[in-house]
């Protein structure tokens, strides 16, 4: 009998490609996870794209924050203008607005943040610097976090930078009472919120000490951004110049749902496409299995 071999049909040939990208998902979370191992001082970026998973819009997706209201993207940008001139009416526009990111507090964190924050328990990963405001590493249990565009949770004294606690501050009788802007109990300078605004500089503690890390780390891991938005999209540049420079062995991974500025220039050495939410705790197992193997 004579069989006869004909082409593969097309759904055959998807199913191929599948079981092919499969295979070597496997191989990148494995590669992945060595690599985590085998460092001495990693550390993650974390952007919109993590959050996104918890349910908060992202700002310029097609049901983004500013694509879906550009009015209030107009009045971000003057934000940190009116607070410089007049930060009284920058309060009362505050307290009578909405939250621009709707009520954080109802979010909650998703596996990419949990998984993240265990790399950090099992003493593996020394920081995350993220780019999020919504806190929700630190609600995963993440110790070590540097808010690089600040904390919607906290309030920031612009002269000194000390970081408060809204409740601190009763911003409703302050109001009333027309004692607007609250002012740092350090240095009396004013207190805006800590989440950092359009044209605002990066809080220089955080800036420097994120700038420290990503100098010092031999791993980083990206995840959920493309580093696009600046200084912020410094920090992989930084990891990646020493790397050519110095031809010091830091490894970049990137985990994010499309490749990046950061993939097709090369910056990073490798990109996990997928869900950062789905990805990051296939990581996590695998350092604790190969762990386990290595007797660690
Ligand atoms: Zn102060």
């Amino acid at each position: 009998m004579e069989i006869e071999i004909g082409p593969i049909s097309e759904r055959g040939m998807g199913f191929l490609i599948l079981l092919r990208e499969g295979g070597k998902m496997k191989d990148l979370i494995k590669r992945a996870a060595e690599d985590l191992i085998k460092s001495a001082y990693a550390i993650a970026l974390t952007g919109a794209g993590i959050s996104t998973e918890s349910g908060i819009p992202d700002f310029r997706g097609p049901s983004g924050i500013w694509t879906k209201d550009p009015e209030a993207e107009k009045r971000a940008y003057q934000s940190y203008e009116k607070f410089r001139k007049n930060p009284k009416e920058y309060w009362k526009e505050r307290l009578s607005g909405p939250s621009l990111l709707g009520d954080l507090r109802k979010v909650m964190p998703n596996p990419g943040h949990y998984a993240l924050a265990e790399l950090e328990q099992i003493g593996i990963l020394q920081w995350v610097i993220t780019q999020n405001v919504d806190n929700l590493h630190q609600r995963g249990g993440s110790q070590k976090v540097l808010d690089y565009h600040g904390n919607a949770f906290k309030l920031r004294c612009v002269s000194c930078h000390a970081r408060y606690d809204p409740n601190v501050f009763d911003l409703e009788r302050l109001n009333r009472e027309n004692q607007l802007p609250p002012l740092c109990k350090k240095c009396n300078g004013a207190i805006k919120s800590d989440v950092v605004h359009f044209n605002e500089p990066i809080p220089p503690d955080v800036a420097e000490r994120s700038f420290e890390e990503a100098s010092q780390c031999d791993l980083m891991l990206i995840c959920g951004t493309s580093a696009v938005v600046y200084p912020f999209a410094n920090l992989p540049r930084v990891a990646k110049r020493r790397q050519l420079e110095k031809g010091i062995g830091i490894i970049l991974i990137e985990i994010n749902a499309e490749p990046t500025p950061l993939t097709e220039q090369k910056i990073s050495d490798y990109l996990i496409q997928g869900k950062t939410g789905q990805i990051l705790p296939q990581i996590v197992e695998e350092v604790k299995r190969i762990g386990k193997e290595y007797g660690k």
